[in-house]
């Protein structure tokens, strides 16, 4: 899970937007708010109008993806369904809120997160609290969980390449409120306890690692035979083309290899953690370029 790059929707569907939220701002209570979204949310669709403001949203959502349209939680399964950060059912002020949207997969939307929200209650005796469903208006809107939209995940968790397990851990600076954050994230989206997300993060970095030290190769090499030799199929080497701009050609799609493949975390936490990884940072030392990706 990265940090989201936010991107600005047009006026015309701001200003639908605005229009929901007063329609469900206007109901007398929390019960009917909570109700009143949730029917919004079913026919947010339901007229030529709506259905356009809702493409524009869905486009902008993959454009913000990381990786090629992956989930933004567990960054392995394509991300398909628009995902409340905190719930319709306990924030209906939220629900037509841009920035309380990201894409994710749909395992991670009806298997993992659901509506379940947990928020800091400074006067319950342990201030960590999950709400039970249908509980009425939360105490207050100090979420728990981190939110990729505004925060940066790298900030609470580090991934453990080293020992090979590749399991996400809270950082340890983090204060105890940062660690119950970071702790209750993981658990809640099934970060380390799928794993399949363990095993795939553990192949994405033998491929980020593979494609970086290719990469080295062809911006070191000189002749048409050695980019041959490195260029992985179905890469094909065109040895009519010039060898400059043949061996250009190569490190582009080298470099779009890694900034599309999914599970960005793992490429992140390679660049973090080179100085314990001397294989990995021999390459970018060879190639420092490949920091700024
Ligand atoms: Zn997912």
């Amino acid at each position: 899970m990265i940090q989201l790059n936010s991107r600005a929707l047009s006026v015309a569907t701001q200003k639908h937007l605005q229009k929901v939220r007063q329609r469900i701002d206007a109901k007398p209570d929390f019960a009917n708010q909570a109700s009143k979204a949730q029917s919004e949310w079913n026919s947010k669709s339901g007229s030529v109008t709506k259905a356009a403001v809702f493409s524009e949203i869905k486009e902008k959502l993959i454009s913000m993806c990381v990786g090629v349209e992956v989930c933004n939680y567990c960054e392995n399964n394509e991300a398909t369904d628009i995902e409340h950060i905190y719930p319709k059912s306990f924030s209906p002020e939220r629900a037509f809120r841009w920035e309380n949207y990201l894409l994710s997969c749909s395992t991670c939307n009806s298997k993992h997160k659901l509506d379940r929200f947990a928020i800091f209650d400074p006067n319950l005796f342990d201030p960590f609290f999950e709400i039970p469903r249908g509980s009425g208006k939360p105490a207050n809107d100090d979420g728990v969980m981190i939110n990729p939209r505004v925060e940066n995940p790298l900030e609470f968790f580090w991934l453990d390449i080293e020992n090979r397990t590749f399991i996400l851990n809270p950082q340890l600076s983090l204060d105890s409120r940062g660690t119950k954050r970071a702790e209750y994230t993981l658990k809640l989206l099934g970060l380390n306890d799928r794993e399949t997300l363990r095993t795939a993060r553990k192949s994405a970095a033998s491929y980020y690692i593979d494609r970086l030290e290719r990469y080295v190769k062809v911006k070191e090499a000189t002749t048409m035979q050695s980019l041959e030799a490195i260029a992985p199929e179905p890469l094909f080497v065109n040895t009519t083309l010039p060898f400059p701009e043949e061996q250009e050609r190569i490190k582009a799609a080298l470099q779009n290899d890694i900034r599309q493949y999914s599970h960005p975390t793992v490429w992140q936490e390679l660049k973090r953690q080179r100085a314990q990884l001397p294989k990995t940072n021999g390459y970018f030392k060879r190639a420092p370029e490949a920091l700024e990706w």
